[in-house]
């Protein structure tokens, strides 16, 4: 069962992308916990091995959360493009390379699915996952996935966001994360819905 975080707690946000930390903080800020990322207490970040989402969460999670004997919540998360097979998955960030250059990511996926001959909105269907792991010390850890649906859009649109916001395009809208005002984006993300399922489960209750 999961152990509920309690009001003033401090909790290790167990990432070192300021695009996700900022998020993370939007998300948990009205919980009236003590957010720390590990990139402010300079933890090592380890080596994600895992095949999954779920797995390299696992790992983050449970590197910050021995690092300082705190609660720790990591995120991985990605974009996954049918017409590349799932692909770039959980090597999203590995695709911007060392100097994190999203704009050569999203044009890699774009140049891709163009040799694919995948031109067609139908043949760009693509999803970003995100897992949210929550590691309490001496408790199991605890795995909390949301996804949200879309297509790829070529050229990017838009310069809010991070990572590949500008060429998705969820399902019934017509900005692109990178487009779109970042409340709006927090309604309808993977994040956001995997943030759902850790706040029922999770989160001290409101009231
Ligand atoms: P991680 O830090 O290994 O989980 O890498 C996740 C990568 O997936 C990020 O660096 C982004 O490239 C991408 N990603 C995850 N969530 C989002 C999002 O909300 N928007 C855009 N890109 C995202």
């Amino acid at each position: 069962m999961t152990q509920r975080l309690t009001r003033g707690q401090k909790l290790v946000v167990a990432s070192h992308n300021e695009g996700k930390v900022l998020e993370i903080n939007e998300l948990i800020g009205p919980f009236g916990l003590e957010a720390i990322s590990a990139g402010s207490l300079n933890l090592a970040e380890p080596v994600e091995d895992g095949d999954s989402f779920a797995a390299n969460a696992i790992i983050k999670a449970v590197a910050s959360a021995e690092a300082t004997a705190l609660p720790a919540l990591s995120d991985d998360s990605g974009l996954e493009v049918a017409g590349l097979d799932g692909a770039p998955g959980i090597y999203s960030a590995r695709w911007a390379g060392d100097t994190k250059d999203f704009a050569a990511a999203m044009k890699r996926v774009i140049d891709e699915l163009e040799a694919r001959g995948c031109v067609s909105p139908a043949a760009r269907r693509a999803n970003f996952t995100c897992a949210l792991a929550l590691v309490v010390p001496g408790h199991e850890p605890q795995v909390y996935e949301g996804k949200v649906f879309g297509q790829i859009v070529a050229p990017p649109r838009g310069t809010l966001g991070f990572g590949y916001d500008p060429i998705f395009i969820a399902d019934g809208e017509t900005l692109t994360f990178g487009e779109m005002a970042p409340s709006r984006k927090h309604e309808l993300s993977h994040r956001a819905r995997a943030f759902e399922l850790f706040k029922a489960a999770a989160l001290p209750l409101e009231g």
